[in-house]
């Protein structure tokens, strides 16, 4: 299927019903011509992903950064392809970095999807808040922990839109995996503050309006009892 335009710029160029169904949502944001991909799916049929990056109208060969939100092979699976292929340097929180750094089938849940991590070195550990510089922009990484100890968020300002990458927002929270709920509850306040215009989430979708976002990050709030 065809990658989905967001806004000028941003594109969905994977996700079930667009690469592969584990995959989760990938985005590809264009910077002043450099490119940023919000993780990478399960890595499987990755080539699927770079076709929707082609048929957006961009160079994959122009891949900058790849952001890996957190540790989870459908996030993160397609790493080393990415890295391999076109050169492009992996950003992650550090506490979920080592997981992808030695091939963890476990708590990357590889082992639980079917499918072999390949290990992939992280060139860009973060430990807290911080701002990726892209050419003359930054991209917000948010350090939004409870999912995962290392999940991250991204906060692009586009076209006077504040634009939300929060994968796996909607959790889930298992103890079991290192989700922590006090953590999320945290971080899901964090995330409200911002008032974001929209949300692209990891595995539901897009929501296009301020009141959308709201209540979706509410929703989930309420689900796992943040008060
Ligand atoms: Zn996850
Ligand atoms: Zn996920």
């Amino acid at each position: 299927m065809k990658p989905l335009k967001v806004l000028e710029g941003v594109f969905l160029v994977g996700g079930a019903g667009i690469s592969h169904e584990a995959d989760c949502c990938i985005y590809l944001v264009d910077i002043d011509g450099s490119l940023v991909l919000i993780d990478s799916g399960v890595g499987v049929d990755t080539e699927r992903i770079v076709e929707n990056v082609k048929k957006a109208g961009y160079n994959p060969e122009d891949l900058e950064y790849l952001i890996g939100t957190h540790k989870h092979i459908d996030h993160i699976g397609g790493n080393w392809f990415f890295r391999n292929s076109f050169g492009c340097k992996v950003v992650m929180h550090e506490l979920d970095a080592g997981a992808v750094e030695s091939g963890d089938q476990f708590t990357t849940g590889a082992q639980l999807y079917g499918v072999k991590l390949h290990p992939c070195e992280v060139d860009m550990k973060i430990s807290r808040t911080t701002s990726l510089i892209v050419g003359q922009f930054s991209l917000s990484l948010i350090h939004t922990p409870g999912h995962t100890p290392g999940s991250i968020s991204v906060l692009l300002e586009k076209e006077g839109k504040r634009v939300l990458f929060g994968q796996d927002i909607h959790g889930p929270i298992e103890p079991s995996w290192g989700s922590d709920v006090d953590q999320y509850c945290d971080s899901m306040k964090l995330l409200l503050s911002l008032n974001a215009d929209i949300l692209c989430e990891g595995h539901f979708g897009i929501y296009t309006s301020p009141e959308k976002v709201k209540a979706y990050i509410e929703r989930y709030m309420k689900i796992y009892g943040c008060k």
